[in-house]
């Protein structure tokens, strides 16, 4: 790996209007990151990356690099582009571990942070290297999030995760596990208890549903409810897929992986909305494809489709009359993800979109003033370094909250 991540370096041509970093969502800076790994200040390009990113560990695995860095690369318009992502990985994954904590001079004002996935991650770290005491609460038993829960290991290793959570406990952050805010802790009671600022970093982690009959039979299966314990349940040999996103890829490779041997994705279209490599991937792993099925209702046999018709435009123009019923063992609904209004419901003040969103304003604040957001909890669900993006800019809001008055 060494000898190919530095010929992959030295392909870069230190470019003066870098594509790679305007195609980044965080605007990495990739060529100065490649120039000092060129002369070897591993650590320098180590902590140019976690300052920018400090999900880079992760992002470097998980990211879409095809659509970002390595799709804007100006060598990958003749060419292969500099892959990027494997010289970020091997930095990263150093650093991570051999980094310096610095403890800065601590502030008086403390800050909580709701939910620890990538953005409530990325705020607390921001927080604690400002100087700011950092509490964060976490509903599950593990941090992470979607890094935990949703990606299987074998794109991303779990131990990354422990990994960042030493790292944040020795930044003097305090992590408070197993425990929901909105329930039995409510918001208001994080402010009677001093927290001048508060995050909320709650993702997008309920599954969407088809609203059609048979979605609670026992043989039925969110995607999400599966992915977070594979092993926890017996799918049997045929497993039918409703969706073609990322999400339902990994459903099907996790399937495929556990023992099921006939794994079919069904799609209502011709789209897909996975992306080509992540097709790629369910394809090499044994899955197989069905589009123009319009999922019409689940039995104990299986799922029930009407087929499309399409025109020479791959547009659908109709159904045909005679339902299908697929011989299935188990299916599993993978149609995307929105966030819960558990705290909206519980927060006076506290709004959410029309489209079940948190609401904030440019600043990242919600409508409860002290109170931000960011993360899929704002955008819907997408994609890691988007809620970096997102967090970066909610933690320094914050900051700039907490040097004000008002706070
Ligand atoms: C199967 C799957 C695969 C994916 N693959 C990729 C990929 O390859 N690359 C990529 O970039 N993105 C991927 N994503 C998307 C990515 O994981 C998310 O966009 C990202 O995790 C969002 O981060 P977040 O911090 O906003 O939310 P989350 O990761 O969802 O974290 C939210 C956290 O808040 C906690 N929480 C919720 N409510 C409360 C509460 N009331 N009190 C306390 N804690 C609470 C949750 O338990 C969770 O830990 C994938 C998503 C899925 C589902
Ligand atoms: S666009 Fe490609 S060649 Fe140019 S600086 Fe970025 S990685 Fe290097």
């Amino acid at each position: 790996m060494a000898l190919h991540i530095v010929a992959e370096a030295n392909r870069c041509l230190n470019c003066k209007k870098p594509r790679c970093q305007q195609g980044c969502p965080v605007h990495t800076p990739i060529p100065t990151v490649i120039q000092l790994f060129k002369e070897n200040r591993l650590m320098d390009a180590g902590r140019m990356l976690f300052e920018n990113n400090p999900m880079s560990a992760v992002c470097a695995i998980v990211c879409n690099h095809e659509k970002q860095c390595a799709g804007s690369c100006i060598r990958g318009i003749k060419e292969t582009p500099v892959h990027f992502s494997s010289i970020e990985a091997y930095i990263s994954d150093m650093y991570l571990d051999r980094m310096m904590i610095e403890r800065p001079e601590k502030k008086t004002k403390k800050a909580a942070v709701i939910g620890c996935g990538p953005a409530g991650m990325t705020v607390a770290i921001k927080l604690a290297q400002a100087g700011y005491p950092v509490t964060v609460f976490e509903w599950k038993g593990k941090i992470g999030g979607l890094l935990q829960y949703g990606i299987p290991e074998f794109r991303l290793p779990k131990s990354f995760i422990d990994r960042y959570q030493t790292r944040m406990e020795e930044m003097g952050i305090t992590i408070r596990t197993n425990t929901t805010i909105g329930s039995v802790l409510m918001i208001d009671e994080l402010f009677r208890d001093g927290y001048a600022s508060i995050f909320i970093g709650t993702g997008a982690e309920k599954p969407r549903t088809l609203g059609l009959q048979g979605e609670s039979l026992g043989n039925v299966l969110f995607g999400l409810n599966y992915l977070a314990n594979p092993k926890g349940h017996k799918l049997g040999d045929r497993v039918a897929i409703i969706g073609m996103g990322n999400a339902a890829m990994d459903v099907a490779r996790t399937a495929l992986r556990n023992g099921s041997r006939h794994v079919t994705l069904y799609a209502r279209s011709k789209n897909v909305t996975a992306s080509s490599s992540e097709l790629s991937y369910a394809e090499l792993d044994g899955a197989d494809f069905v589009f123009g099925m319009q999922i019409e209702k689940i039995t104990d046999e299986g799922p029930v489709f009407k087929k499309a018709i399409f025109n020479e435009n791959d547009e659908i123009v109709g159904y045909e009359d005679e339902p299908v019923q697929v011989k299935a063992d188990s299916t599993i609904i993978s149609i995307s993800q929105m966030p819960r209004r558990k705290l909206a419901r519980t927060t006076d003040g506290l709004k959410m979109t029309e489209r079940g969103l948190l609401e904030v304003d440019e600043n990242y604040m919600t409508t409860r003033p002290g109170v931000f957001g960011a993360g899929d909890v704002v955008t819907g669900a997408k994609t890691v370094v988007h809620a970096v993006d997102g967090a970066k800019k909610a933690a320094e809001a914050m900051i700039r909250y907490m040097e004000s008055e008002e706070a």
